[in-house]
């Protein structure tokens, strides 16, 4: 079912390890907070979502299979903001985000605010695929949820020990900036932990999708770029981005359609157009985070500013390549 392509890359007719998938569990991982277990557990679930990602392009499926299939394993792994995992608002809730963007069609989809919803990825596709609407969000997207058949669970699913107890650690730092009267810089401490997908087909289309609970201690239904597109997500028929981090940056920045922008109206390359944006334009404002982006020629990037990001990338020849920290060695994929 694979179909080899190629590509011109400075000059050179070279075959490129097309489908590819390629995805992230968000930018905020950091070493003193994360223990060698629950390390392995992120991993493991990484390598399984690239697999699971992968069954769906090697059986010829169009990419957005592909980036559906593999944000449902990442929404089920309570390691990730995002599903079962998802980071604590201030009145001690789950409030998830999630879009989709079909590359070929130009076709979207996305919900916010749900909190119900086991995959909200899924909502967002039959948002996309079952809807005249674009985005859905809060009640309203349940109740479309419930008449499309796409599971709901009690809200208590989302609780786990480890966001509570981040949730806890940010009341008390709000608490104290409050008391001595200085700003708090962040809402609540950040903690990046979306997971994003994108995938190029064996037609050549890509496909963009992102899922998350938002940023810990978020207050009055914030909403933040992962399912905004153009913000959070985006793909058309060149270029694909999936963000993470301070969501408020990427929104003002419109940074996954900027990063695509350069790539089709400047001409830049995937790696400059996505390095400029999220190393140079985020942080300048003020912002933080990373993202993951893929051309349709399967060139590949991963830019981000933090300590590290969870991130992978699966090819034709179906491994997963899987690295955490800025430092890890991440092969990428020939082209
Ligand atoms: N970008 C997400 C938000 O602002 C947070 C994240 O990346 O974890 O909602």
């Amino acid at each position: 079912m694979f179909q080899r392509h190629y590509a011109v890359r400075d000059g050179v007719l070279a075959a490129m390890d097309a489908p590819l998938l390629v995805i992230h569990g968000g930018a905020g991982v950091e070493r003193a907070g994360t223990g060698p277990a629950e390390a392995a557990a992120a991993r493991q679930a990484l390598e399984a979502a690239l697999r699971a990602g992968h069954a769906q392009l090697k059986a010829g499926k169009p990419a957005v299979d592909a980036v559906s299939a593999a944000i449902q394993v990442l929404e089920d792994a309570p390691q990730f903001n995002a599903g079962r995992g998802a980071v604590f608002t201030h009145d001690g809730r789950n409030e998830l985000d999630s879009s989709i963007m079909d590359g070929a069609s130009g076709k979207a989809g996305a919900v916010a605010g749900v909190h119900r919803v086991r995959n909200p990825i899924t909502l967002a596709r039959a948002v996309m695929e079952k809807s005249r609407h674009v985005m859905m969000v809060g009640d309203g997207a349940e109740i479309f949820a419930e008449q499309q058949g796409i599971e709901l669970v009690d809200p208590s699913y989302f609780r786990t020990e480890k966001r509570w107890q981040q949730l806890q650690e940010a009341l008390k730092e709000e608490a104290q900036a409050q008391a001595s009267n200085t700003p708090l810089v962040l809402p609540g401490k950040a903690y990046f932990g979306t997971v994003g997908a994108l995938a190029l087909d064996a037609q050549g289309h890509l496909a963009a999708g992102t899922s998350t609970g938002g940023m810990t201690n978020k207050r009055y239904g914030r909403v933040g770029d992962s399912p905004i597109i153009g913000a959070g997500t985006w793909a058309d028929q060149r270029c694909a981005v999936s963000g993470t981090g301070w969501g408020e940056y990427y929104i003002r920045d419109a940074a996954a359609h900027e990063i695509c922008a350069r790539v089709r109206l400047a001409g830049q390359s995937i790696g400059r157009a996505s390095d400029g944006v999220i190393n140079g334009d985020i942080p300048k404002a003020g912002g933080d985070g990373g993202a993951i982006a893929l051309d349709a020629q399967g060139v590949v990037a991963f830019p981000f500013n933090t300590e590290g990001m969870y991130r992978g990338w699966i090819g034709a020849d179906g491994v997963p390549h899987v690295a955490v920290y800025k430092d890890d060695p991440l092969p990428m994929p020939a082209y």
